[in-house]
């Protein structure tokens, strides 16, 4: 029998399910991660008291596809998870994305069915609006409630103190730009939502864990792999290398930003323990009063840990813009101007049939896990 080989760079959720999915269909695979550790966005720690954290931000598995929900759960028990999230505004809590029950906490009775009917008859059909769609449109009232999304929900997109204007061209929303007009206070709409009981860390961990997939970690891989100068073909230790390329970092390091740097969001995070059962009512909590920390998460609510007496805080500050080399962009910022400048490296990529790009980061696109997961299956199943 022929060897298979490929090489998967990057190992978060993308790069881990690629090289599983490679592995399973007889390729010999050899993997190269930057950092110290596997996991990517979706890293997590242990803090001193036990509590699992994630190190970037809350995240959910969420997904419409059973496919997916199947591959994952391969490699780890889930349990059925419904995510919560609150803002903080004044002395309301009120959940997110706005719905019809928070609008009623915020406004009152009357203004919130006069705006509902607003949305109604300048929407018609459509259960969740987003602020862009409010903001543009002739209703005064409803370009009011836009603004107050702007300026209360969205603060962890928006850096204020840094002066950056909300980008309507920006698809990199999470769901707090949207209101939605019905009165369900979960977070997510997806059939399928689900955390893993172990963790994240130790899906990925068993998903690579695999006798045809070797690891490298420390390694950048940009220092074993390089593009040719005919731009078609890839060298491996400066010998060309014919077998597939999964490729999950930015694309312009790989053409050592010969066009630019693409601009990526990053954030702050920084936790606290505490010293009691619970802190707050519920998983996530956006806090647009406070100046530094606009979001905060109790991993607890997402673990289902059982440590009584104590409790752990991630706190984020507003995201801000990185780009060159920097090693972890949380997600693309995504403008038409940085659009036209992805196409340039996506353009040259495809002259290198041997590369294929997969995940948030290398496609420039605001994937989910389970969207990361799904491109995966379909990129490794055509090859
Ligand atoms: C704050 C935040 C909240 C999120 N919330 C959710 C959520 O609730 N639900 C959801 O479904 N999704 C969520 N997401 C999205 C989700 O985390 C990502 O889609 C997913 O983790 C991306 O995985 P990836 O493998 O594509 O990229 P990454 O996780 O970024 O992995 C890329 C890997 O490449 C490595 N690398 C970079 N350069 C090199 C190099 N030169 N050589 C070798 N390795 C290199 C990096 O170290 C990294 O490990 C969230 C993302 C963030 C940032």
């Amino acid at each position: 029998m022929v060897q298979k080989d490929a090489i998967v760079i990057g190992l978060g959720i993308s790069g881990c399910a690629a090289a599983r999915l490679l592995a399973e269909s007889g390729y010999s695979v050899t993997c190269f991660e930057g950092e110290s550790h596997i996991g990517g966005s979706l890293f997590e720690d242990i803090r001193p008291n036990g509590i699992r954290v994630q190190t970037r931000g809350p995240q959910v598995f969420h997904t419409e596809s059973e496919n997916v929900y199947q591959f994952i759960k391969r490699f780890g028990s889930f349990f059925p998870y419904r995510h919560r999230v609150f803002l903080s505004y004044r002395d309301m809590k009120v959940p997110l994305p706005l719905n019809a029950n928070s609008l009623k906490t915020l406004f009152g009775e009357k203004q919130a069915a006069a705006l509902l009917s607003k949305m109604e008859s300048s929407f018609p059909g459509e259960k969740r609006i987003s602020v862009d769609q409010l903001i543009n449109c002739h209703d005064t009232k409803l370009i009011d409630l836009g603004r107050f999304m702007i300026e209360n929900i969205l603060t962890l997109d928006i850096n204020k103190k840094a002066g950056s204007s909300f980008a309507p061209a920006d698809d990199s929303y999470s769901n707090d730009a949207y209101v939605d007009t019905g009165s369900d206070d979960c977070y997510y709409t997806d059939s399928i939502q689900a955390m893993p009981m172990q963790g994240f860390m130790s899906v990925m961990e068993h998903m690579i864990d695999h006798p045809a997939i070797s690891v490298y970690l420390n390694t950048n891989a940009l220092s074993r792999i390089s593009i040719h100068q005919d731009n078609s073909t890839v060298l491996f230790d400066g010998i060309p290398f014919r077998g597939p390329i999964i490729y999950t970092p930015s694309l312009d390091k790989l053409y050592k930003y010969c066009f630019g740097a693409l601009p990526y969001r990053t954030g702050k995070v920084s936790f606290q323990d505490i010293k009691t059962d619970f802190e707050n009512d519920c998983a996530v909590m956006l806090t647009p009063n406070n100046n530094d920390t606009v979001r905060i998460t109790e991993s607890k609510y997402m673990t289902l840990q059982n440590i009584d007496g104590h409790t752990s805080l991630c706190l984020e500050s507003p995201y801000f813009s990185a780009s060159r080399g920097y090693t972890e962009p949380f997600e693309p910022e995504i403008t038409p101007e940085s659009l036209e400048l992805y196409g340039k490296y996506v353009t040259l990529a495809k002259e290198c049939q041997s590369i294929h790009l997969l995940g948030r980061i290398a496609c420039f696109r605001n994937l989910s896990i389970g969207e990361s997961i799904e491109q995966a299956i379909d990129v490794i199943s055509r090859l």
